[in-house]
This record gives C-alpha cells, sequence and structure tokens, in this order.
C-alpha cells in the first residue's frame, strides 16, 4: 500500500482515540517501508515486506508497550502505526509474512489488489469517513470510545491504585 494511504488510515484512526499522538503513530505507520529502505542504505540485503513487515513483531511490540512499559504514549503510538502497516499491507496481492518463520504470506479480505490501485484510496476514505463519523458520537473530545483511560482517571485521583491495577488490562 502507499504512503500516502497509510498515513491517512493511521492518522484517522490515531485522531478519534488520541489526536496528541498522530505525529508518532503516523511515524509508525510508515516505518515498515522507511525502516526497509535503512536496512538496504545501510547495505544489508533484505527481501522487500521482510523482517521489517511481520505482523507478530509488530503487533506484539504494541502490547507490550501498551500494557508494560511505553513513554507518554509515543511508543505504543508508534507500534499501534506500524500494526496497522502490516494489517493494511496484508490487503494487497502480495501480502505479508505471518510470524518470522513462516513461509505463508497473510492476507486480509483474499488479498485482492495491487498497491497504487483506485481501491486503495477508497479504502483510505473510508476509514477516514468513519473516524470522522466516530469523533463525532464521541464528541471530538478524543476520548476513546473502545478504551477507557484508566491511567488518567488515576492521576486525577478519581480512582485509587488498587482499582487502577485491576483494571488497567480492561479494554472495556
Ligand atoms: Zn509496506
Amino acid at each position: 500500500m502507499k504512503w500516502f494511504n497509510h498515513t491517512l488510515i493511521a492518522g484517522a484512526a490515531c485522531a478519534v482515540i488520541s489526536p496528541p499522538h498522530v505525529a508518532a503513530c503516523v511515524a509508525g505507520a510508515t516505518a515498515p517501508d522507511w525502516m526497509e529502505y535503512l536496512a538496504k542504505a545501510g547495505g544489508r540485503h533484505i527481501k522487500h515486506r521482510g523482517p521489517t513487515h511481520i505482523f507478530t513483531h509488530w503487533l506484539i511490540a504494541a502490547l507490550a508497550f501498551s500494557f508494560v512499559w511505553d513513554y507518554h504514549g509515543i511508543v505504543s503510538a508508534f507500534a499501534w502505526g506500524g500494526v496497522s502497516h502490516i494489517l493494511t499491507d496484508a490487503l494487497t496481492v502480495s501480502g505479508v509474512p505471518f510470524a518470522p518463520d513462516s513461509d505463508r504470506r497473510f492476507h486480509l479480505f483474499g488479498g485482492r489488489f495491487r498497491t497504487g490501485d483506485p481501491i486503495e484510496y477508497a479504502i483510505a476514505a473510508l476509514v477516514v469517513i468513519a473516524c470522522i463519523g466516530l469523533s463525532h458520537l464521541t464528541g471530538g473530545s478524543g476520548f476513546a470510545p473502545f478504551f477507557y483511560d484508566w491511567g488518567g482517571l488515576y492521576h486525577e485521583g478519581l480512582i485509587d491504585g488498587a482499582e487502577w491495577k485491576a483494571n488497567r488490562f480492561r479494554l472495556i
């Protein structure tokens, strides 16, 4: 998928969940491609959509940064941006590797279109429209409809530490 569409999709989704993190999320949404470029510039020969496009790596990184360690949400926004890149590349014909040792390519919805196909722009537009609708529904305040901000409540002193500990892994 083109960077333009990776950027639109990740940027719109992140704007609904957390507007201040859009820049980090967009940087992550293009990372699998620029990391590949950097590796090549550094003289390493790696396959296109190879080691930098492994779905499980990005997913594990995103989950770890979300729940174990993070820096002001920036690192996890970056990693979730990367996950969105892998998922949207998985929609294309060539797909992505699912896990490091799997030769099989991972496809979503059958991997119907090639990179640069007009349908790519249509998908990005749909995501943007859906996100605008979603942010209207939630009042556009950056409140995530799917993620209660337990950490924020804790800092505001609304709940005590024990409650935060019990709920921090609850997403709904
Ligand atoms: Zn890519």
